[in-house]
């Protein structure tokens, strides 16, 4: 018994959750024509620093102690009882992609601060010191690869590789954009300190919980992720007057590229995705057949054999179709992640937990790559879904209901507070 309440009584305030959830989304608004709205906070633009700067005074007002590392990651630590013992961390990410939601990610760090709020609200000492912490270029949207921040901290990618990734936009460095926002900070990556566990609330960003009316998602694992850039170097030439016999047209193969990709997927079935979603066309002209085509091609399976096989069916196509099209094709593997598998203790625990509060739920594997198959590298982690309406995400549509945000907060509370080892 602690203060005027249990620690397993606890429950989050949805209000105070909610609020900062919409004060965050303020920040690189976008607004929709029928009321919809969501958010460009672009990695390390000046949106993210606005919203870092945002969410790191939250931090400071909370009383917790910020620190900053080389590449950006921000992880704010509210000090445990026994300081020799390795911190319980939750935590998630703060950029968007361009056309993004307020939810995605945000969710999972502010979720973080409202329960630091809630301890010390009711004056709840833990053993272990609680991290809460925002990872650096999550969506890997401006410089790939996705999840790069988590990836450096658990020492997947060496610092250096990392601050030479150059963007996709305006082609300037990583590590020079950290410092123009202010936030390459001091503290070395990767980390030296691993926690002793991970948990991340994160919405599902796919319509299988609403489809099943379902409000948590138990999440056993993610899918693993080939990114894969393909550039077809064909011939320019003039739209009316080369004929068909005699073009070298890569915008051809790149729609070529764009229906294999379907094909490959129904070919391997299962659990087999694939995705062409960026398609850049030089010089993009009406009257010309292009020089150049980039394509970019994003496959994902949970069976990493399989995942091997629609590689390689991609590379065995696109020769043939050099051949065929008299076109150079080079590709380049922009990220590369296997399947992840969580801790099934953890997974086991965040089941529990969601049974104790009341709320259905369902086993899941992410579709989605996220920081905690990072974090699983050095430490036991964990994953809790809430459902996202009509499953829209990476759109500023998304939205989640504050009914399962509120449930899915309580979840993450819950299970880090099993781990947090409340003073008694
Ligand atoms: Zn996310």
């Amino acid at each position: 018994m602690v203060g005027e309440i249990r620690p397993d009584e606890l429950r989050v305030d949805i209000g105070r959750l909610s609020r900062r959830i919409d004060e965050l989304g303020q920040i690189g608004r976008i607004d929709g024509p029928n009321g919809e709205w969501g958010n460009a906070r672009l990695a390390l633009t000046d949106e993210d620093r606005a919203g870092r700067d945002l969410v790191v005074g939250w931090m400071r007002d909370l009383g917790l102690d910020v620190r900053i590392d080389a590449i950006g990651n921000v992880v704010a630590t509210r000090a445990g009882s026994d300081p020799d013992l390795a911190p319980v961390m939750c935590g998630s990410h703060i950029d968007t992609v361009g056309t993004g939601g307020r939810f995605d990610g945000n969710l999972g760090v502010l979720a973080g601060l409202e329960i630091v709020e809630l301890l010390d609200e009711h004056g709840i000492r833990t053993r272990r010191p609680f991290q809460v912490a925002f990872f650096t270029d999550e969506e890997g949207s401006r410089f790939a690869p996705d999840m790069l921040g988590s990836l450096v901290f658990v020492g997947g990618m060496p610092l250096e590789e990392a601050l030479d990734v150059t963007a996709a936009d305006d082609h300037s460095r990583l590590g020079d954009e950290l410092v123009r926002i202010g936030y390459a900070g001091p503290v070395p990556c990767p980390t030296a300190t691993p926690p002793h566990y991970f948990v991340e609330l994160h919405i599902e960003q796919g319509p299988i919980l609403e489809d099943e009316g379902i409000t948590i998602g138990v999440v056993e694992g993610v899918q693993g992720i080939s990114w894969t850039e393909v550039s077809i170097e064909g011939r320019s030439a003039h739209a009316g007057t080369t004929p068909m016999r005699l073009r070298r047209d890569p915008a051809y193969c790149a729609g070529a590229l764009a229906t294999f990709v379907r094909d490959v997927t129904r070919r391997l079935g299962g659990d087999q995705v694939g995705t062409v979603g960026r398609i850049d066309v030089y010089p993009n002209l009406v009257n010309v057949v292009p020089s150049r085509v980039v394509v970019a091609v994003d496959l994902r399976n949970t069976d990493d054999r399989v995942l091997q096989e629609a590689e390689r069916l991609l590379h065995g196509y696109l020769d043939d179709l050099a051949a065929d099209e008299g076109v150079e094709i080079t590709t380049r593997s922009l990220a590369r992640f296997e399947p992840v598998t969580f801790d099934a203790a953890m997974v086991d625990r965040v089941e529990h937990v969601a049974r104790r509060l009341g709320h259905s739920s369902r086993r899941m594997s992410s579709g989605a790559g996220h920081d905690a198959q990072m974090l699983a590298r050095i430490c036991p982690t964990a994953m809790v879904f809430t459902p996202s309406v009509a499953g829209l995400s990476h759109n500023i549509a998304e939205f989640t209901e504050p009914d399962d945000v509120e449930a899915g907060a309580n979840v993450l509370l819950q299970v880090l507070l099993e781990q947090l080892e409340p003073a008694t």
